[in-house]
């Protein structure tokens, strides 16, 4: 799958960047609103990440162009702004679904796979990993057959796990990808909220991986 990022803010695009790679998307990034409608003109392009402030052309400008040519390919507004009525006129022109700045990575991502979900009308939306599931449309958890209640950054937490069985993910990657890009080095807040998500669960479901992170079991 490739996504486009249109950003002009190197920071937010690079952070953007690591993480959809990390997941094996194949990124492309335009830092001005011209080049932007020109890489998400191309076909090969499957999904737009667009930023509203851009140098050039607005990402609104981009927007309505790149809709009188290509109507259906999936775009993602990336929005400082959260007065109301900017949400509704963007999506009135054509954006599918909208972000307000900041957001985490965990909440990009699961708007992506949203996208490019109702775009191919698959199906599955639980993640299932030993006795552990996430239904990611209800936002709802399961273990052992008991429904589990869980704020919403318990469960970017969750997803992140359960989207890499196995695998050691160290506190970096975990702040990065659920509280973003705004975080405090030093915080010890991925270490409190395992806590959280190994009472709800069960205790042996995240093991910690001594001086590397944590890695939850499959
Ligand atoms: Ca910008």
């Amino acid at each position: 799958m490739n996504v486009l990022i249109v950003e002009d803010e190197d920071r937010i695009a690079a952070f953007v960047e690591r993480g959809l790679k990390a997941e094996g998307f194949t990124v492309q990034r335009a830092a001005d609103g011209p080049t932007g409608l020109a890489l998400a003109s191309q076909d090969e392009v499957d999904l737009v990440i667009l930023d509203l402030m851009l140098p050039g052309l607005s990402g609104e400008q981009v927007l309505e162009r790149l809709r009188g040519k290509r109507p259906d390919v999936p775009v993602i507004v990336l929005t400082a702004k959260d007065a109301i009525e900017d949400r509704v006129r963007n999506l009135n022109a054509g954006a599918d679904d909208y972000l307000t700045k900041p957001f985490s990575f965990a909440e990009l991502l699961a708007r992506v796979h949203a996208r490019l979900r109702s775009r191919e009308q698959a199906t599955s939306t639980v993640l299932e990993v030993g006795d552990v599931e996430l239904d990611v449309r209800s936002r709802t958890a399961r273990i052992d057959d008991r429904d589990v209640s869980l704020t919403a950054r318990e469960f970017a937490l969750l997803e992140t796990f359960l989207r890499h069985p196995g695998q050691v993910l160290s506190q970096v990657q975990l702040m990065d990808r659920v509280w973003g890009y705004d975080f405090e080095p030093g915080s010890n807040v991925v270490e409190v909220y395992v806590g959280y998500l190994r009472r709800k669960l069960r205790a042996d479901v995240i093991e910690t991986v001594r001086g590397a992170g944590y890695r939850f079991r499959d």
